[in-house]
C-alpha cells in the first residue's frame, strides 16, 4: 500500500484526486488530508479514507473539526505550524493543492523529507521555483508537474534530451471574456469572471483564466520546472482546450498533447508515474470535434502575460512579489474594490516598485526571505489598490 497524503483536499484538485483514490482503496494508505473552512467536506473525507490526520489551515476551526471527527479515530489539528507538521509526517506522495503562496511551506517540507510531490500549486514554483528545486535534488525527493499543461509537456518530454527542444508551447482557452469587445472588460463582474468556458474549477484560478494571470503563472512554472529560457516559451489561445501543451524539438517536430479537458488526466499521470494506468476520463472523438482553432494572445486584452516575461528578466525574489501582488489584486476584485482591468494595474504597479529594490529582491533565496518579499508586495497592492479607488 501507498502512503499518500493531499494537501488543500477540499478543493477542486483535491476532490478530483480523493476520486481517483477511492476507485482503488486497497491500493491507498492515507495518511493526512488538509483543508480550510469546509470542516464538513474535509471530515467525511478523512473519515471515509481511514485518514490518521485531517487539518484545517485555521485554528478557530480546530473544535469544529473535533467535534465532526469525534470517535472516528481520526486525528484533527489546525492552523500554519499543523500544516507543516503533517507535510512531515511520513508518506510515499503527496498531493500539493492548496491554492496560493500558502501552499509553499508545507510543500518545501514534505520535499525536505524525500517525498514524492505532485505539485499542483503553481504559486510556489512561481514564488521559489530554484528553492524547491534545489531542496528536492539535496534530499532525493521528486516534484510532479498536474498543472494540465505541464503534464502535457512533462509527457511529451519522456525519452527525450532537454538540449533538443527549441520552444514549449503552451495553450490557453482564452477565459471567460475571450470574445468581449476590449472596452466592456473593465466593467465585468465577479459572477462574470468566475465562469470558465472549458474548465471547472477553484474560483481563484477560473478568475486567473479571465485575466491570464493563470497563463502568467504557468509561463514562469515552465521556465522553473523545465530550466528552458523565457524566449523558448510560446502562450497559444485554444479556445477548445484539448491541445494542452506542444513541445518542439530542434529537427521541426512538434509533439502534441491532446486529452478531454478533466485534471483527472494529470492528477492520475502523476499518481501512476513512471506507469500509465487506465483512467476514467473522457476519450477524444475526434471525428466529432472536426476542428481545433489556435490563435496568438492579443496583448491588450491579456496585459498580464507580459508581466510575466518581466518577471523572468529581472529574476532574484520577483517571482514572488509578483504572485503576491496578484493574490492581493484578486482579493480587492473578489471584494469589490477594484475593477477587473486595475487587477494588472495594481500588480504592475507593485513590480515598477520593487524592480529597483535590489536589497530585497535579490536577497538569498530562503522560506523566510521569501515570505518577507511576499508580505511586503501585498501591502504595496494593497496600497496600490486604494489609490485607484480614491
Ligand atoms: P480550490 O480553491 O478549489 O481549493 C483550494 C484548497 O486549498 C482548499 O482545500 C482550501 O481549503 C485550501 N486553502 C485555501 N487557502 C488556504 C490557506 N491559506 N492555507 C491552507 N489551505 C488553504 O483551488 P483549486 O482550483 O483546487 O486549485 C488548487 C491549486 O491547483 C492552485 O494552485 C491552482 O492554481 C492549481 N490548479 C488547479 C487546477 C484546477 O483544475 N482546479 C488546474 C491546474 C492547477
Ligand atoms: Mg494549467
Amino acid at each position: 500500500m501507498r502512503k499518500v497524503s493531499i494537501f488543500g483536499a477540499t478543493g477542486s484538485i483535491g476532490q478530483n484526486t480523493i476520486d481517483l483514490i477511492r476507485r482503488a482503496p486497497e491500493a491507498y494508505d492515507v495518511v493526512a488530508l488538509t483543508g480550510g473552512a469546509n470542516i464538513a467536506r474535509l471530515a467525511e473525507d478523512a473519515i471515509a479514507l481511514r485518514a490518521d490526520l485531517a487539518v484545517t489551515a485555521y485554528d478557530d476551526r480546530l473544535p469544529d473539526l473535533r467535534a465532526a471527527l469525534e470517535g472516528s479515530g481520526v486525528e484533527a489539528a489546525a492552523g500554519q505550524a499543523a500544516l507543516v507538521e503533517a507535510a512531515a509526517r511520513p508518506a510515499d506522495w503527496i498531493m500539493s493543492a492548496i491554492v496560493g503562496a500558502a501552499g509553499l511551506a508545507p510543500g518545501l517540507e514534505a520535499l525536505k523529507h524525500g517525498t514524492t510531490l505532485a505539485l499542483a500549486n503553481k504559486e510556489s514554483l512561481v514564488c521559489a521555483g530554484r528553492l524547491l528545486l534545489e531542496t528536492a535534488e539535496q534530499n532525493g525527493a521528486r516534484l510532479l508537474p498536474v498543472d494540465s499543461e505541464h503534464s502535457a509537456v512533462f509527457q511529451g518530454l519522456a525519452g527525450e534530451d532537454i538540449e533538443a527542444v527549441e520552444r514549449i508551447v503552451i495553450t490557453a482557452s482564452g477565459g471567460a471574456f475571450r470574445d468581449w469587445p476590449l472596452e466592456d472588460l473593465p466593467k465585468a463582474t465577479l459572477a462574470q469572471a468566475s465562469s470558465h468556458p472549458n474548465w471547472d474549477m477553484g474560483q481563484r484560478i477560473t478568475i486567473d483564466s479571465a485575466s491570464m494571470f493563470n497563463k502568467a503563472l504557468e509561463v514562469i512554472e515552465t521556465r522553473e520546472y523545465f530550466g528552458v529560457r523565457p524566449d523558448q516559451i510560446e502562450v497559444l489561445v485554444h479556445p477548445e482546450s484539448l491541445v494542452h501543451a506542444l513541445v518542439g524539438f530542434n529537427d521541426g517536430a512538434l509533439m502534441a498533447h491532446l486529452g478531454a479537458a478533466d485534471m483527472r488526466h494529470a492528477i492520475g499521470y502523476a499518481l501512476h508515474w513512471p506507469d500509465r494506468q487506465h483512467l476514467p476520463v473522457e476519450r477524444l472523438d475526434l471525428a466529432r470535434i472536426g476542428q481545433l482553432n489556435f490563435r496568438a494572445p492579443d496583448p491588450a486584452r491579456y496585459p498580464a502575460l507580459r508581466l510575466a516575461y518581466e518577471v523572468m528578466e529581472r529574476g532574484g525574489m520577483m517571482g514572488a512579489a509578483f504572485n503576491a501582488a496578484k493574490e492581493q489584486a484578486l482579493d480587492e476584485f473578489i471584494a469589490g474594490r477594484i475593477r477587473f482591468t486595475d487587477m494588472t494595474a495594481v500588480t504592475e504597479a507593485v513590480l515598477e516598485r520593487f524592480s529597483a529594490e535590489s536589497g530585497l529582491i535579490d536577497a538569498a533565496m530562503t522560506l523566510d526571505n521569501v515570505t518577507r518579499v511576499d508580505h511586503l508586495a501585498r501591502q504595496e497592492a494593497a496600497g496600490a489598490a486604494e489609490k485607484r479607488i480614491g
